[in-house]
């Protein structure tokens, strides 16, 4: 059977055995009701023959002293002293006796004289009806049959076989004697049916089914419980024939005649003529017998059935419990035997010790560590194996002051292997609490650390090595981590940027105050914030970047992202500072493309600058004009003048060319005394124009050297720029031209070409 239908099982058998134990309890009591109904029917018969006893003897009781107390009455001189006296003398006799109604006095003549109840006075009294017996020589009860009504007055016999009704109804008792002149006096008591039924229902109640007769001893019937039925009244036939016969002793009888019923019959007392008679409805008794057995048994049943369900729901509770006890405990065990698992992979030496030091437990890693197997370190203590005695005594002190603080411990000290050899560890010792904050272990992890330790110096040594490069770097550095945060920083950023050495632009701190505080020292400051978040953004490497700062500084900025392992780290900012080579590339230029002695454009920037104008009449038609413009025996100046009075012409020249230019007009020295003029957007007309003014000015201004005036005419030739032109030679080429053509004309004149 598989491990999964073992509970199931168990279940089963479980649930089988107490339904079998249930099942057989229930057996028991179903058999044992029959036994005890019929042994409860058996008591019952005890007690009622018991019962039937008691009643008997009380009924004798009452007539006895109903007996004496009328014979009392007619012995007491009071009757003789009138009927008023003698009728509240029988009052004063029945508030004694709430078993009687009333007591009445019979004249000779069978009238009643006088009565506790004055309704009776004057009624006849019939004792021939009444049955007596002798109790003794002088008296002489008798027993009447019973009456129906409230009294003597509104009561009538009943019949022999008619029930005697409890309520109204009473049992007329008399005692009569003969007087001195040999009259009969009798006194009539009337007993009360009631005082019979009440004591009949208190016997009764116990039994059920049961019912109590009061015969007369010749069986006139005084008093029942019930309407007899005619089984009952053959039984109590019999009975009055055998009281009857038998007058001289008590007559006691249990039988069950009709095979029904069982019958008590009892006589008080020989000389009483009354009987009791009690009978029990067999049948009944052990129906309501076994009703209340069957009764119990049902409750029984229900407490049986309740218990059943109470274990059953107990024995699931607790196996559930249980279960879940032990799915805890295997829990509990796999979680130790996991985490046991991971302490013995863990490649740090692991040591579990007492409080006071003494080693539990240790890793399979404290054993490659050390050398020390579990069996030798379990048992010892961490000093006794390890201690290397390079540490002080202060140092151990420390440590433990630390421990029995509470707190955890880390530090590096040099321990001793099995082998005798020494290694840095680097060790972390964690006190373990328990809930009541006392300390139960100290859990303690090693590190070799002695490569740790080599590294260590020489990363410290690239460190230093790195510091060194980022303070004599020829530029400001600034480094920030992805989260902003400045990393590396040097020197030269706060020359450059005029920083204020304040603790706000260190390492760690965010690097935004100081790229506000730098986009405050560029022109724009915007600008340059705006083109910071874009870098970032792009996170791509971008050098050579120019910034204009404010106090007309030039910097230059690579931005260059770092990565590692190809995740980006950070970005690098480098500023150097290019005033200086900015000047110096303007001034290279200048000299490039201007003319020494004049400062006007050479020839190479003015080729240029066709070049460009043809570019722009491509994309925007229109003309451009150029005019070449030759000084006229020039060599003349030179040799009359020398050398220094041509370059003074020459400047000369250019100054008064230039008065006549506009600013987009650009005018170079093409080479030795031979200069062009470009004019944008000029027609030939326009051109031809101020080639004229060029040459009258000229003309009409000569150069005033050392007060020597030296006059001076020039040649100019003149040229359209148009879209259709190939090259800028060409335009040169037809300028030469109509330059040649005024040269052969005569000079001191323009010619178009
Ligand atoms: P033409 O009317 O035909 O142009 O006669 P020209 O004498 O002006 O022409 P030519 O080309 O024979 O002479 C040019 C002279 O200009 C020769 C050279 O000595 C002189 N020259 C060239 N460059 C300079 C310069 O920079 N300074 C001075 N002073 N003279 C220069
Ligand atoms: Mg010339
Ligand atoms: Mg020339």
């Amino acid at each position: 059977m598989s491990k999964r239908f073992r509970p199931l099982a168990a279940d089963i058998a479980f649930v089988a055995v107490l339904t079998l134990c249930t099942a057989l309890a229930l057996l028991t009591v179903s058999y044992n009701s029959d036994i005890e109904a019929r042994q409860q029917s058996a008591i019952y018969l005890s007690m009622l023959q018991r019962d039937a006893a008691f009643l008997t003897r009380d009924i004798g009781k009452l007539l006895r002293d109903i007996d004496r107390g009328l014979k009392a009455l007619l012995d007491a001189p009071s009757r003789r002293r009138g009927e008023h006296r003698q009728a509240d003398a029988f009052r004063d006799i029945l508030r004694g006796a709430p078993h009687l109604r009333s007591i009445s006095f019979v004249d000779p003549q069978g009238k009643i004289a006088f009565s506790s109840t004055p309704e009776n006075i004057g009624h006849t009294f019939d004792l021939n009806t009444c049955v007596s017996h002798t109790l003794t020589p002088e008296s002489l009860l008798r027993i009447c049959p019973a009456h129906s009504g409230r009294d003597i007055a509104d009561g009538a016999p009943l019949t022999d076989n008619g029930k005697s009704t409890p309520e109204p109804g009473f049992i007329p008792i008399t005692h009569s004697r003969l007087s001195a002149n040999g009259e009969t006096m009798t006194l009539v008591a009337t007993l009360n049916l009631d005082y019979l039924a009440r004591q009949a229902a208190d016997m009764l109640e116990a039994y059920g089914a049961a019912r109590a007769a009061l015969l007369r001893a010749d069986g006139l019937r005084l008093f029942d419980t019930e309407m007899p039925d005619a089984g009952l009244l053959m039984i109590e036939r019999e009975i009055s024939r055998r009281w009857k016969e038998n007058h001289t002793g008590e007559a006691r009888q249990l039988e069950a005649i009709d095979g029904r019923h069982w019958i008590v019959a009892d006589r008080p007392h020989p000389q009483l003529p009354i009987g009791v008679v009690l009978a029990i409805d067999h049948d009944k008794v052990m129906e309501s017998a076994r009703q209340r057995l069957r009764t119990n048994n049902l409750t029984t049943m229900l407490l049986m059935l309740a218990g059943m369900i109470c274990t059953l729901f107990g024995y699931l509770f607790f196996r559930h419990a249980s279960r879940r006890e032990r799915d805890q405990q295997r829990q509990a065990e796999a979680r130790r035997h996991l985490l046991e698992s991971t302490l013995n992979a863990c490649t740090k030496a692991i040591v579990i010790t007492t409080p006071q030091g003494v080693i539990e437990w240790v890793n399979p890693a404290y054993t490659a560590l050390t050398g020390y197997t579990a069996a030798e370190a379990i048992g010892r203590t961490p000093r006794e194996q390890s201690k290397s005695g390079m540490q002080s005594g202060s140092f151990y002190a420390q440590m433990w002051q630390t421990l029995l603080d509470g707190r955890i411990w880390r530090g590096e000290l040099v321990n001793r292997r099995k082998d005798s050899s020494l290694y840095d560890e680097f060790l972390t010792i964690s006190p373990a609490l328990d809930s009541g904050g006392a300390i139960r272990h100290f859990i303690a992890t090693k590190e070799d650390c002695t490569e740790h330790k080599a590294t260590r110096e020489q990363l410290a040594v690239a460190h230093s090595h790195l510091n060194a490069v980022v303070e004599n770097f020829p530029g400001a550095l600034v480094m920030e981590d992805t989260q902003g945060r400045i990393v590396l920083l040097n020197q030269f950023i706060f020359e450059l940027l005029g920083l204020p050495g304040t603790d706000e632009y260190v390492l760690g701190k965010p690097v935004h105050p100081l790229m506000v505080f730098s986009s405050h020292v560029a022109e724009d400051s915007q600008a340059f914030l705006d083109r910071i978040k874009e870098l970032r953004e792009s996170a791509r490497p971008f050098y050579n970047e120019e910034i204009h700062f404010k106090d007309g500084r030039w910097v230059e900025r690579d931005f260059i992202p770092i990565h590692l392992h190809g995740d980006l780290i950070g970005f690098l900012y480098i500023y150097r500072d290019i005033s200086q080579k900015k000047r110096h590339a303007r001034e290279l230029w200048q000299l490039a493309t201007s003319d020494p002695l004049t400062g006007i454009q050479n020839r190479r920037a003015f080729f240029e600058q066709i070049e460009r104008e043809r570019a722009r009449l491509i994309r925007y038609p229109g003309e451009a004009a150029l005019l070449m413009i030759d000084i006229d025996y020039f060599k003349r100046i030179n040799d009359t003048h020398g050398h220094t009075a041509g370059d003074a012409m020459l400047k000369h020249v250019v100054q008064l060319v230039r008065k006549l230019l506009r600013e987009s007009d650009v005018m170079a020295r093409l080479g030795g005394e031979e200069f062009a003029i470009l004019l944008p957007q000029s027609g030939r007309e326009g051109a031809l124009g101020l080639a004229e003014r060029v040459r009258a000015m000229l003309e009409e201004n000569p150069l005033n050297y050392n007060d020597t005036p030296i006059h001076v005419t020039a040649s100019v030739g003149v040229t359209i720029v148009t879209a259709s032109d190939s090259s800028t030679d060409q335009v040169l080429s037809r300028a030469d031209h109509a330059l040649y053509a005024a040269k052969r004309n005569g000079r001191n004149r323009v010619e178009s070409g």
